[in-house]
Parts: structure tokens; C-alpha cells; sequence
């Protein structure tokens, strides 16, 4: 099904004109140094997501994870579901105040364009934390329908059976999803300030080889969209945790001057803890989409004020049904 939908590839060159105009106006000399790679990526970098509409509902996909037959992956819009504002339109959260009943049909309209049972989808209640769980078969399904009966107080979730849809709910925050094909494992994490800097995505590939036996430079990730440098503006507090936790914030805060406004660097912050943790770079896909500029699209905590829907990032090991 899915290959047989037009393909419309968006370049984030394009598609982030606007705010890069804006936010490199803004910018220092030093600072333009310091995170450059946003507007001159190197040719080999991997940082193309891909869009394709399937039963008119629009769904990105990394390009990395797109060409291993073994698995389904995807990264939901706001676009297509039947959510009233401020959680207009496919809100698929049940925590966010939204009417259940629409959830539920947006959860509906988003499985079926992929063809993954609901009963597959499987949730966590996310806590901004950095634990990560190992989803068995029993725990197939947890959450699919309703947020009581999610996984309890996990951010990352690593499995290696097959049709069990991992799905990670973000508004802001960062989606990032795992696969190894050698070993055949897939994960998901949630990534935010807090799980950022407790390296809830290094922790994940951690699981992956303790728990799988996987090697990182088998792993291919994808870092989904998210709130940008552009716009994720920090406190004192932030940007001492990231001076403790990374040791050096050059390329991670931004400052707009001396004495003003400091940007914490998600996209990069997480770049960097996966290359620590042995993956290669080029194995790792940042679609450095911006949710709070692009919030038309994406659901945006920040831009909306804390009244707004979740999109979804999801992936799962096809198999037999
Ligand atoms: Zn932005």
C-alpha cells in the first residue's frame, strides 16, 4: 500500500525558509558558527524526511528507516483527524483533555492508512524520565484505546516482536525512533529537556545491546520534528544542567547576546548522545523540522500555550498476523 502513494519529498531548505530567514537574522557571527550545519548541512548528512499521502491523510517517513522491508515506521501531522481546536485536528492523546471518542477515531483513521491493527498500537504514560522499557508480548496493545491502560512511567520502549506498534506522543518534545536490522529490534523514545539530559536516547541503545545483544553501528534512528533552536528558549537552570550533564554547551545553547535569551538545542543534544553511544552518524536521520514555526502541521506545547493536541511517532517489526 504504501508504495504505491505518490511520493513528495520535503527538503527542510524549503519547508523552513521562513523561520531560517528569521532565526539566522537574529543570530552572531559565533553563533551562526557554532550551529551552522542548519542551513548548510553537509551533502552526506542524512536529513531528508519524506511525505506521502495515504488515504489522503498525510504521514512522513524517515528516509533511513523507509527502505527496511522488515518494518513500518511513521510520523504523524496534525492534519486529517477529527479533533476539535485547540486539539484540532488528529489528536492522539487521551491525557490532553481532548474528547475520547475523537481520539479514538483519529487513532483509527491514522492505523488504518498503515495498515497496523489497532489493537497492535501499544502507549506509554510519558513522565519526562529516562527509564526504558522492554515491551513483551502481553504488553501487546497497552494503551491502545485508553490512557489508563498504558505502560506505567516510561519514556523509551525497545522490543523484538513483531507487530507490536511502539508509538511515542509528542508535542515539541523529541520522537526519535530506533531499528537494527541485524538483530531485528526497534525502539522509541521520548525525548524533551529533562529526558534529554538524562540521555533517555543513549539509554535506549543501551537496552538494545545489554538486553539484544545489538552492535550501535547496526542501529539506524530517526530524530523526528520537534521545537528547534530557533525557538526553544531556556532558563539559568537549563543551561546549567546541559553545562553539567554535557560538559560543554558550545553548539547546544544559543545566545542571543550576552546578557538575553539562551536556546537549548534538542536536535543536536540528542545528535550527540547517539554518536557517543557508538552509532555512526550517518546512520542517524534529524528531520530538524521545527514544531513551534511549523505548528500548522505539528502540534506545538510552546506555540499554543499548553492547550494543544499530541502527534504521534511510531514503528513496529511487521510479521504474520
Ligand atoms: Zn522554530
Amino acid at each position: 500500500m504504501l508504495g504505491q502513494q505518490p511520493v513528495t519529498r520535503l527538503l527542510p531548505k524549503h519547508l523552513c525558509i521562513f523561520y531560517c530567514k528569521q532565526y539566522y537574522a537574529l543570530l552572531s557571527k559565533k553563533s551562526r558558527q557554532e550551529i551552522g550545519d542548519i542551513h548548510n548541512r553537509p551533502a552526506s548528512s542524512k536529513t531528508v524526511m519524506i511525505e506521502k499521502k495515504i488515504h489522503s491523510l498525510p504521514i512522513w517517513f524517515f528516509e533511513n528507516l523507509m527502505g527496511h522491508q522488515s518494518i513500518r515506521h511513521f510520523v504523524a501531522t496534525r492534519i486529517g483527524g477529527h479533533s476539535h481546536p485547540p486539539y484540532d485536528a488528529l489528536n492522539l492523546s487521551f491525557n490532553v483533555g481532548d474528547e475520547p471518542q475523537n481520539v479514538l477515531k483519529n487513532r483509527k483513521r491514522l492505523v488504518e492508512a498503515l495498515g497496523i491493527p489497532l489493537t497492535n498500537l501499544t502507549t506509554a504514560k510519558q513522565v519526562h524520565d529516562a527509564h526504558v522499557k522492554i515491551i513483551s508480548e502481553p504488553l501487546r496493545g497497552k494503551g491502545a484505546t485508553d490512557y489508563e491502560d498504558a505502560i506505567n512511567g516510561t519514556d523509551a520502549m525497545v522490543t523484538h516482536i513483531p507487530n507490536i506498534c511502539l508509538m511515542i506522543l509528542v508535542a515539541d518534545c523529541v520522537p526519535i525512533l530506533f531499528y537494527d536490522p541485524s538483530k531485528r529490534v526497534i525502539g522509541a523514545a521520548h525525548a524533551g529537556w529533562q529526558g534529554t539530559l538524562q540521555r533517555v536516547a543513549q539509554k535506549t541503545v543501551k537496552v538494545f545491546q545489554e538486553d539484544f545483544g545489538c552492535s550501535p553501528k547496526d542501529v539506524v534512528v530517526g530524530i523526528g520534528p520537534s521545537i528547534g533552536p530557533c525557538c526553544y528558549e531556556v532558563g539559568q537552570e537549563v543551561v546549567s544542567e546541559v553545562e553539567h550533564v554535557f560538559r560543554i554547551k558550545a553548539g547546544l545553547i544559543r545566545n542571543e547576546s550576552a546578557d538575553s535569551k539562551r536556546y537549548f538545542d534538542l536536535w543536536t543534544a540528542n545528535l550527540r548522545q547517539l554518536v557517543q553511544a557508538g552509532i555512526p552518524e550517518n546512520n542517524i536521520e534529524v528531520a530538524r523540522i521545527c514544531t513551534c514555526h511549523h505548528s500548522d502541521l505539528f502540534f506545538s506545547y510552546r506555540q499554543e500555550k499548553g492547550k494543544t493536541g499530541r502527534f504521534g511517532a511510531g514503528i513496529v517489526i511487521l510479521g504474520n498476523q
